[in-house]
């Protein structure tokens, strides 16, 4: 069972995909549905998306069409998931609810009749 859960770490993350069938996707994670990236990776997959403009300039400017496509596609998917991560990142966020005060709690029980 334990090595189960070691065949799904990839390097940005965890793969969803069914237990026992191989990679589908020739390992092409940050592109993939089933990668649930790792909060920790945030940074790594920040350099990936910042490599992808710099590969996405350079493919545009060599007229190299096929590579722009899969680039863009590539680019997209990054995109969305640190989208994902910001939007997670900003829900879990924690907000003070303040301490409980004994005066409030003494209060209502003195409220109680007997
Ligand atoms: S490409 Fe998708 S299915 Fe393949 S290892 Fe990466 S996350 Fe898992």
């Amino acid at each position: 069972m334990q090595r189960n859960f070691e065949l799904r770490k990839v390097g940005l993350g965890v793969c969803g995909r069914d237990y026992g069938p191989p990679c589908a996707h020739e390992n092409a994670c940050v592109r993939c549905p089933f990668l649930r990236v790792d909060p920790a990776q945030k940074s790594r997959l920040e350099e990936i998306h910042a490599n992808l403009i710099d590969r996405l300039a350079e493919a545009k400017q060599q007229g190299r069409l096929g590579e722009v496509a899969a680039i863009e596609t590539t680019f997209a998917a990054a995109d969305q998931k640190l989208q994902v991560m910001r939007e997670a990142a900003a829900r879990t966020s924690i907000v003070g609810l303040g301490m409980p005060s004994i005066r409030r709690t003494i209060g209502r029980s003195s409220e109680m009749t007997f």
